[in-house]
């Protein structure tokens, strides 16, 4: 049974302030009302969240999020889709980001267009189950190997997104690769990628043998086809790697403000401080948006370094306090460039906040910003968050404060998108009961003010 509204109450918006209760309501896909309550309301129409089941769920109109987190739907601005849960079949002996990319590239031609799309169709639900309403996916086009195997990957993540399409949006930037010698076929190849449905030009210009040339290619195709850039960015410990210096000169030429994206920056918290500010204000001034993805950085960098380990992971906060926007992302999953997570976007605020050094209590908020509202903005999604007129995509989390979130990374969430609920998981702990004698009692968990 489709139903034409929804009336939410008791639901906590930690975005907005984390201690008041707010009715919100939706029909027709859409927030229509977003209202502050004078108190935790008890109601004998609205049904817990927490007691029914995804089928009960589908079909009730009055619902009571009985004090739980709403957020709006993660967007995790940077995947590699096409490669989450290849583990099995590529690992890497070493960590490094070198084995990494050598042992993909070693197997790449045997995965089929069906493997490829299989596991874009996972990785994407699996992040959608979790909360995440939006992902922007880089892609791996080896062209080099041959254009029927590029090709391959680029329609296995065009079907895949129709597959998934009633669950959550995709943007694709396949990580294009400039080399001189094969410029016409890289360029033939790209322009028919962007003509078929691809969202924007990707890259890797510190791979390249000449990141200037790589660099001003990139722009010459992102401006004929008036599409957003995207490029994995100094992805390395070593301090002289800037191609972000020439990345920023593009941007500013070709007026990429707010369209340029620049992902890892590791070189970034490698070099020494007045080099870092000067590169960070230039950013700030070429509008260039950052995103970091801690766990595959603490994973792959450092690998060289004996005692002092560095981490990899940029500079968040001062690129922050200079006024760039930056996400956190997940990058990889399961596959030879990071063996774990899950695209989980908590899990990867969790890490950003060990990372960056960011858990503060007022550093909490910004932390779920960058999963949420940022890399909404640096994706160019409109109409983004929970407010009356806007879509109504958002995840309801079983916590009662922004801090909960990260402490617990709820396991119970209710995902609603594209006027539906889309997933739902519940999760409640049973088994042994300690006799606690009176005086001992534990003090209450966070109750509810106002
Ligand atoms: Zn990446």
């Amino acid at each position: 049974m489709m139903i034409d509204g929804i009336e939410a109450i008791n639901v906590r918006l930690p975005l907005l302030d984390d201690k008041g209760f707010y009715t919100v309501t939706i029909r027709d896909g859409k927030f229509t009302a977003v209202e502050r309550q004078e108190n935790f309301i008890v109601s004998p129409v609205h049904k817990p969240i927490g007691q029914l089941g995804f089928e009960e769920l589908k079909t009730a109109a009055w619902l009571d999020m009985e004090g739980k987190a709403m957020l709006p739907g993660f967007v995790d601005a940077h995947m590699h889709l096409d490669k989450a849960y290849s583990l099995p079949w590529v690992r890497n002996r070493t960590g490094t980001l070198l084995e990494a990319i050598v042992n993909y590239r070693s197997v790449a031609p045997s995965f089929t267009k069906e493997v490829i799309r299989e596991r874009i169709v996972k990785a994407s639900l699996r992040a959608a189950s979790y909360g995440s309403a939006v992902l922007r996916s880089h892609l791996d086009v080896p062209v080099h190997l041959g254009r029927d195997i590029a090709m391959r990957t680029i329609e296995a993540a065009l079907e895949a997104r129709e597959i998934v399409n009633g669950a959550l949006d995709i943007q694709y930037f396949p990580i294009f690769y400039f080399d001189q010698a094969k410029e016409r076929e890289w360029t033939d190849f790209a322009a028919e990628a962007l003509r078929i449905g691809i969202d924007g030009v990707g890259g890797a210009p510190h791979l390249s043998p000449d990141p200037q040339a790589s660099l001003a290619w990139a722009f010459k195709l992102a401006t004929a086809f008036d599409k957003p850039v995207d490029l994995h960015t100094d992805e390395s410990d070593d301090p002289s790697v800037k191609t972000i210096e020439v990345y920023c000169e593009h941007a500013e030429r070709f007026g990429y403000a707010g369209r340029a994206t620049a992902g890892h920056l590791c070189s970034l918290s490698a070099m020494e401080q007045d080099e870092a500010e000067r590169l960070i204000a230039r950013m700030a001034e070429c509008g260039i948006a950052a995103v970091t993805l801690p766990a595959v950085n603490l994973y792959l960098q450092g690998r060289g370094d004996r005692g002092n380990v560095r981490r990899g992971v940029t500079r968040v906060r001062e690129l922050l306090e200079a006024g760039v926007l930056v996400a956190a992302a997940s990058d990889n999953i399961q596959d030879p460039f990071h063996p774990f997570g899950r695209g989980d976007m908590l899990q990867n605020g969790l890490m950003t906040a060990y990372a960056a050094h960011m858990a503060r209590e007022e550093d909490i908020g910004t932390v779920l910003r960058m999963l949420t509202s940022i890399p909404a903005a640096i994706t160019g999604v409109a109409d983004y968050g929970i407010a009356p007129g806007n879509p109504a995509r958002f995840v309801v989390l079983d916590a009662v404060s922004a801090e909960e979130l990260l402490q617990e990374l709820p396991a119970g969430r209710w995902v609603y998108n594209k006027a539906k609920w889309t997933f739902a998981s519940r999760f409640s702990r049973s088994g042994f009961e300690a006799a606690m004698p009176e005086e001992a009692a534990s003090p209450p968990r966070a109750v509810p003010t106002d």
